[in-house]
Order: structure tokens, then C-alpha cells, then sequence
């Protein structure tokens, strides 16, 4: 199999998407012949710099904003910590969830340690991975400078009221950011309707290329710089741009918002029938999060009792079928999801966790593929597992 064909079974569109061909079709002039850097203030330049402002349009539409509120950035985690380091950079307490990614988590204890005067509340949530309106009100204290809550979760797809904690955000006067990572191009996000502060984005978890995110900066909120250096982003972002990805982002997210509403009706079709198959045809396991519209469309999260996630997800790459064992970051980790403990998942499930994301090139025949394996898998594995020995009815 050649570098550029897809995995046999690729179930694992929430770590990275593949690149969709038009974006890599608007990206290759800039990668060749069009090098200029958009700084330069010659017309060769001047066509990088048209051309990364066409991008900045392309996101700002996908997510009903300006262009102007629009940063180009290195990356999600770079755009979430940035709102974060940023926002309480004279101390003051933030809000965020149990639930987030280790891009959001990590930059909090990170700032708790800093001795700078940051507190960091981390809300609980309840077994499907909802935070509650009512404990986020409740937080809200007089020295609260953020709250930053995700759209939809990346490990279990849970979906957050977001609206609803936008609103209490504004109500209060604090501002409001949400990683929007794994919602952008898969469900609507819209910042006309949804008074969020700060957004993040990142490109390759809707078609486009890696290294290349952006953060949404509502108009008259003000965020100090995260780095220094050169004028780039209206002196919001030092550094010479990723002219090749901020196009391909540009790219993939206007193909993506075309596409969304048919893709989400495609890919629930897609979720429900592996979800329904899995618990047909797998004893003792346990689907993780919420069900219906609650959850993102291509997310599939199991606990298989018994056995343990990254044993199975071997025995799965050994049939060429990819999946993960929670975060991209911390699949390669032995610690259970910390996500999967916050919704009060035993220990011993969490370990037995799989997530299967499913994106625009999964069928049904990936699912017919994945369902000729995945039992098999398990079965083997509980006939090797001390602690399946006594129960009678695997
Ligand atoms: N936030 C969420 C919810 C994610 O799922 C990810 C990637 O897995 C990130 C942030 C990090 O994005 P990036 O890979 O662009 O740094």
C-alpha cells in the first residue's frame, strides 16, 4: 500500500483527518513557486499575503465571524494556551471541566504552579460528560477572569449546552473560550448566535493540513500576545505564517461546511449502526457518553470489560485497522482517561476503554470490516484474562 492510500480500516478520524485532496490542490503553488512571504511588501508577496487573507475569510465564514477576528495560529493547543496563559496573566481564577483536553488541563496546573496567583476550579461532570449550568454558576467568583469549557469532547463526543454556558459567562462579565477542535466542520458552530469569547480551532481534524490552527477573538476583547517577535496577525501572532496551511485550512473548511449537514446525517447513520452492532455482538461492553444528538456524529467510545484498550487496539493494528485508547496524546500512556474517570468510570473499564471516530471516507464496509475482527479480539483476550475466568456468561 503506497504512503498517501488510507489505512484498511481507519477509525480514528478524531486524532487527525486525511488531507482532502482539494486543499492539498489550493496548498502546492505556495509549497512551490509561490514562496513569497507575506510580509514582503512586493506583488509577489502581495499574492501570499491575498491569499492567506482569502483563508482568513474562509474560517471566519464556517464559523458566522469577521475576518478580523480571526488568528492564524501553530496549532489548537497553541491557540488554547494562549487564551489561557494569556487571559489570567496578572493571576485571577479560571473556570474550566474535568472533561477537557491536556491542552487546556495541563496549561491550568502549569499556571497553578507558576505562583502568578492563578486558581483554577475544574467542574465536574455527570456520567454522560455534561457539565451543569447551575455548578458553573455556582463557581463564578469575583476574581474569575475565564471560563473555558469545550464544545464537544474529543474521547466520548459528548456535546456540551454551550450556548447556555456562553450565556451564564456573559451574564456574570467573564470571559468565555471554548476548544472548539473537534466541533468545527462537524456540527454547526456559530459565534453570531453563541456569545462566545475566544474559539479554537485546528485544521487537520477537518481535512486540513497538521500544524495549523486558529483562535476567534470576538471584536473589542483584547488578549495579550503569546509570542513575540515580527508584526504577523496584526501584531496578535509573531512569526512568519504557514502560508501552505493557512490556505489548506482555508480550503478543507469551506469543502467541510458544504458537505456538514449530509456528512452528520451520514456519519449518525454510521455511529448508531456500530454502536447497535458492537453491543449486539460483544458481551459485557459498555458504551461511553451520551446517545442521540448529544454526541458527535462519527464518535464511538466502549469500555469492554476484562481486558485492556491498548491490547486490543495491537491485536486491531495487526488486522490494519486503526483506533485509539482515549486522546491522541496519551494513547501511548498507561494512565487511565481522565476523562473516562471524571464521568466516575470504574479504574478497570477505563483501562478497557476503545474509541472508534469515524470521518468523511468511513462506510458501512468499514464497519463490516471492523465487526469481523473487533469480537474475535475481545473473545481472545477474555480467554487470556485472569479476571474473566469466573464469569460465566462471556
Ligand atoms: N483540543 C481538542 C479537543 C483536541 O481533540 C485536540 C487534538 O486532539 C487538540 C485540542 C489539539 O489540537 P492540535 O492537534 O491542533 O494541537
Amino acid at each position: 500500500m503506497s504512503s498517501t492510500q488510507k489505512p484498511l480500516l481507519y477509525f480514528d478520524n478524531a486524532a487527525t483527518t486525511v488531507l482532502r485532496p482539494e486543499a492539498l490542490d489550493a496548498m502546492m503553488p505556495y509549497l512551490t513557486g509561490q514562496y513569497g512571504n507575506p510580509s514582503g511588501i512586493y506583488k509577489f508577496a502581495r499574492e501570499a499575503r491575498k491569499a492567506v487573507e482569502q483563508a482568513r475569510e474562509q474560517v471566519a465564514k464556517a464559523i458566522s465571524a469577521e475576518a478580523r477576528e480571526i488568528v492564524f495560529t501553530g496549532s489548537g493547543t497553541e491557540a488554547n494556551n494562549w487564551v489561557l496563559s494569556c487571559a489570567a496573566q496578572k493571576g485571577g481564577h479560571i473556570i474550566t471541566a474535568a472533561t477537557e483536553h491536556h491542552a487546556v488541563i495541563y496549561v491550568c496546573e502549569a499556571l497553578e504552579k507558576q505562583g502568578v496567583g492563578v486558581e483554577v476550579t475544574y467542574l465536574p461532570v455527570d456520567a454522560m460528560g455534561f457539565v451543569s449550568p447551575d455548578d458553573l454558576r455556582a463557581a463564578i467568583r469575583p476574581d474569575t477572569v475565564l471560563i473555558s469549557i469545550m464544545w464537544a469532547n474529543n474521547e466520548i463526543g459528548t456535546i456540551q449546552p454551550i450556548a447556555e454556558l456562553a450565556a451564564i459567562a456573559r451574564e456574570n462579565n467573564v470571559l468565555f473560550h471554548t476548544d472548539a477542535v473537534q466541533a468545527v466542520g462537524h456540527i454547526a458552530v456559530n459565534t453570531e448566535s453563541i456569545p462566545v469569547d475566544f474559539l479554537t480551532l485546528s485544521a487537520h481534524k477537518f481535512g486540513g493540513p497538521k500544524g495549523v490552527g486558529a483562535l476567534y477573538i470576538r471584536k473589542g476583547r483584547r488578549l495579550a500576545s503569546l509570542l513575540y517577535g515580527g508584526a504577523q496577525e496584526k501584531n496578535r501572532r509573531a512569526g512568519t505564517e504557514n502560508v501552505a496551511g493557512i490556505i489548506g485550512m482555508g480550503a478543507a473548511i469551506e469543502l467541510a461546511e458544504a458537505e456538514r449537514v449530509a456528512e452528520y446525517n451520514r456519519l449518525v447513520g454510521l455511529r448508531d449502526s456500530l454502536i447497535k452492532r458492537i453491543e449486539e455482538s460483544v458481551p459485557k461492553a459498555t458504551l461511553n457518553g451520551p446517545r442521540g444528538m448529544d454526541r458527535l456524529p462519527g464518535n464511538v467510545n466502549f469500555s469492554f470489560d476484562y481486558i485492556e484498550g491498548e491490547s486490543v487496539l495491537l491485536l486491531l493494528d495487526m488486522q490494519g485497522c486503526c483506533a485509539s485508547s482515549g486522546s491522541a496524546c496519551s494513547s501511548a500512556s498507561l494512565e487511565p482517561s481522565h476523562v473516562l474517570m471524571a464521568l466516575g468510570v470504574p479504574h478497570e473499564k477505563a483501562h478497557g476503554s476503545i474509541r472508534f471516530s469515524m470521518g468523511k471516507d468511513s462506510t458501512h464496509a468499514d464497519i463490516d470490516g471492523l465487526m469481523e475482527v473487533l469480537p474475535k479480539i475481545v473473545k481472545q483476550l477474555r480467554d487470556m484474562s485472569p479476571l474473566a475466568e469466573d464469569d460465566k456468561e462471556i
